[in-house]
């Protein structure tokens, strides 16, 4: 089937003999349940497709595949929903929801996790965390396991722990061919490898295996510098971001203050001996800051603290790209463009990679961008449609202004409608690879609703 062919018209009686079949529950346009189940993070998307499968099992996932390929379906998949781009709604095809599967499963004394593919941040965190552990995922406890955990998954343990998916031991995927396979370091090693950071191009995870580590109390918080030296402290920190301790990693924000000036923000998660903390942070403390908020805190409070700033409903558009170092005039761009935000709902953000997670050969996993640097990004966020143009335009004339001064590699998580040349930055020299993983596992790219590697043998 040609990935361009638009799907067929569907008759009522298939469409029927898939729902008898399911344990689950099946939604086409019109249906109660259709509409929210569709529904994205994203208030800007708002695709229908042709029919909805709410699975409950791996059995049923394994069924609507199958039912997809058979009648030429394109297939699209909602772990959390939260993905910005919003391709985990197709516009035609079959769109599984799994939000029916949020089970998880931990076996403290092994300290390993099983969690289902609709679990949240927020479902596996609290199941760790009852036992005093974690796995690395996100800062936002509402985004899905599962687009997290495939695209990479940097969060506030990156630098100790490294990412989301250098922490999954193994996990479950129904492939094009209706098959459910576990890849893991010895079945199916190269799906294993591919879907850490290769995306969702390969199937549908059922469910993921992580390693879990101890983490207790953390000592977690904030810093902010005052207005007059924001240029001053933006051209010092790349430096001390490239130095500090694994057991720290940062999430640095530029925001106005009240009379509209930039102000530099740096939030911090410290995952070692408090003891310890006070001297790796002294760098950074001087430099001045004017707000120093950093308390002990159960990492399972902190893992939610930053939800308040994406309630659901809003309008998002974000661009981003890594960088290492902030020349004098990559902060001259900053500043304008934070001066000139269009609302204060909106962010630009340097989410930091370090550590374990920078430390992990770049060809290890399908995730390429392994090196100490940080993630810029340029995060609109409106409520009311009519402001569309102005919070695009900020983001789009933001982003353009920083290509002088930018990274060639892009997250692919946090990547929007680019292009092919922009995912194959986000895939970078592993491209190749996954293309032929891609070729062995999904020949008819079935699974093309995604920053889409293309199978090629
Ligand atoms: C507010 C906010 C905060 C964020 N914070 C972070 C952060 O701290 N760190 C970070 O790394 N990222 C972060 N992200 C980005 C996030 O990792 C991605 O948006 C991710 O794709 C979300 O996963 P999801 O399951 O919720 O997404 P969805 O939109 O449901 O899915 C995204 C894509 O993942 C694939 N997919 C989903 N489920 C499956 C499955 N079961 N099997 C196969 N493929 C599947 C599909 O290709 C789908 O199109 C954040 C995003 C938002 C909106």
């Amino acid at each position: 089937m040609d990935f361009r062919t638009p799907a067929p018209s569907l008759d009522p009686s298939v469409v029927e003999g898939l729902s008898s079949a399911l344990r689950g529950r099946l939604f086409r346009p019109g249906d109660a349940g259709y509409d929210e189940s569709r529904k994205v993070f994203n208030a800007m998307i708002d695709r229908r497709p042709d029919v909805i499968v709410r699975p409950a099992d791996a059995g049923d996932i394994r069924r609507a595949v199958t039912f997809a390929r058979e009648n030429d379906l394109p297939v699209s998949i909602k772990g959390g929903g939260h993905n910005v781009a919003g391709n985990a709604v197709g516009a035609q095809g079959l769109m599984l929801d799994c939000s029916g599967m949020k089970n998880v499963q931990v076996d403290a004394e092994r300290r390993v996790a099983v969690a289902g593919a609709g679990a949240l941040l927020a479902d596996l965190d609290s199941a760790t965390q009852a036992h005093g552990l974690a796995t690395p995922l996100g800062v936002v406890s509402v985004t899905g396991i599962a687009g997290l955990t495939l695209g990479g998954g940097i969060g506030w343990l990156n630098g100790k722990h490294g990412l989301a998916c250098d922490n999954v031991l193994a996990a479950d995927i129904v492939t094009s061919d209706g098959r459910l396979l576990t890849a893991s370091p010895d079945q199916h090693t190269d799906l294993y490898w591919a879907i850490r950071g290769g995306g969702g191009n390969f199937g549908v995870v059922t469910s993921f295996t992580y390693r879990l580590h101890p983490v207790g109390q953390v000592l977690a918080g904030a810093l902010s510098f005052p207005a007059e030296r924001t240029r001053e402290v933006l051209g010092l920190y790349p430096e001390f971001a490239a130095s500090c301790p694994d057991e720290l990693s940062m999430s640095a924000s530029l925001g106005c203050d009240t009379s509209g000036r930039p102000v530099f923000g740096v939030g911090i998660c410290w995952s070692g001996g408090h003891d310890e903390a006070e001297l790796a942070l002294r760098p950074l403390r001087d430099l001045g800051p004017d707000v120093d908020v950093v308390v002990p805190a159960d990492y399972g409070v902190w893992q939610s603290a930053h939800d308040g700033g994406f309630p659901s409903g809003r309008h998002h558009y974000w661009k981003s790209s890594f960088f290492t170092d902030l020349t004098a005039g990559a902060i001259d761009v900053l500043l304008q463009f934070a001066a000139e935000m269009p609302s204060a709902a909106s962010g630009i953000g340097m989410q930091q990679l370090h550590g374990v997670a920078a430390r992990v050969p770049p060809a290890a996993t399908a995730f390429p961008h392994r090196r100490s640097q940080s993630e810029l990004l340029i995060l609109a966020q409106w409520a009311k449609p009519a402001e569309t143009e102005r919070h695009v335009g900020w983001a789009r004339a933001f982003f353009e202004a920083m290509q002088p001064f930018a990274a060639s590699g892009v997250y692919v998580n946090d990547l929007g409608q680019e292009g092919e040349e922009r995912v194959r930055a986000a895939y970078g020299a592993n491209y190749d690879r996954l293309a032929a993983v891609k070729a062995a596992y999904d020949p008819i790219n079935l699974f093309r609703s995604n920053q889409n590697v293309r199978p090629t043998a």
